[in-house]
């Protein structure tokens, strides 16, 4: 544990010095009026400050911006700046993932089940957007999410806020999309350490119960694990690797963005165990190969026939 001389740990600390309206509301000053990142940043001077956090008493200010200095705040000729702990306290509030309520009722959205072509509706509550067939079994069967579940994200509330569920729901799948192509390409995009990838063929699970997660209905997903924050994502192995070849090829000749349309497309195509990974074939009768190191391989039906 990282702890300070006086054994306090340094995160209870730093939570310790956020405990106090006046001093998110120094933060929020600061934020406002410094929001250039980095060596960009303007100062803004104290008598600013405390102007926009309207407390009057400056010995009861001056003790909230000492607090803060530091960690949260640095202290420059010109007056304070915020620091980049600062900053991301701000923008973690701004998301507000701690504290919001949030939730949208189901809606209807526009756009297909890919396992049964049946409607979709999507829901946001407890920081998830969790989209769901009305007509059969979906993908995710488990008692946190509802029968027929097709997709469900870590969402934060303000995505949701205020913000049509359609609207929501795209960018939802395109702000995955991309933390999915990261975590494919062997590092996570929350924390900057490795990821491990594990294909799930998921043949052999009623046998053996190995080989895959029950939880899912569809074999040969891929599970992205972060080896140090944890952060886990499954999906399907030629969604996450859409920016790579062949699959950048494929997507970009069809047209289809990053997002639900990319993950629906592929999620369509049937799946079977083969000799080097696993396959999945295309309407066209396209073969792709995928192996336990996420490399795609494709066979033409033309060029096979030869
Ligand atoms: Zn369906
Ligand atoms: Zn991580």
């Amino acid at each position: 544990m990282d702890a300070t001389a006086g054994g306090k740990p340094r995160d209870a600390l730093a939570f310790a010095a956020l405990d106090s309206d006046v001093r998110l509301a120094i933060l929020d000053s600061l934020y406002e009026r410094t929001v250039e990142p980095g060596p960009l940043a303007d100062d803004a001077t104290y008598s600013t400050i405390k102007s926009d956090v309207g407390v009057d008493d400056s010995g009861r200010f001056s003790y909230h911006l000492d607090r803060l200095t530091d960690r949260f705040v640095t202290k420059t000729d010109d007056g304070y700046r915020l620091a980049e702990p600062g900053r991301e306290v701000v923008r973690l509030r701004r998301r507000e993932v701690l504290t919001s309520d949030a939730s949208v009722d189901t809606q209807p959205i526009d756009r297909t089940c890919y396992r049964c072509g049946g409607g979709l509706e999507t829901a946001y509550r407890g920081g998830y957007m969790v989209t769901r067939c009305r007509e059969c079994d979906g993908l995710v069967d488990h008692e946190l999410v509802p029968t027929g579940t097709v997709s469900a994200i870590s969402y934060p509330p303000s995505g949701v806020r205020g913000i049509g569920i359609d609207t929501a729901f795209e960018r939802a799948h395109a702000i995955v999309d991309q933390h999915l192509r990261t975590m494919a390409g062997g590092f996570c995009s929350e924390c900057g350490h490795g990821v491990t990838a594990t294909l799930m063929p998921g043949y052999d699970r009623d046998s053996t119960g190995n080989g895959g997660d029950s939880r899912f209905t569809h074999d040969g997903l891929v599970k992205l694990s972060c080896d140090h924050c944890g952060q886990r994502r499954v999906s399907h192995p030629l969604h996450v690797t859409a920016d790579r070849g062949p699959m950048a090829g494929f997507f970009a000749e069809r047209g289809l963005d990053p997002g639900w349309d990319r993950f629906a497309e592929v999620m369509a195509w049937d799946t079977t165990p083969g000799p080097d990974g696993v396959r999945f074939e295309s309407p066209d009768g396209t073969v792709w190969t995928v192996d336990d190191d996420l490399h795609v391989t494709r066979d033409d039906p033309d060029a096979a026939g030869r």
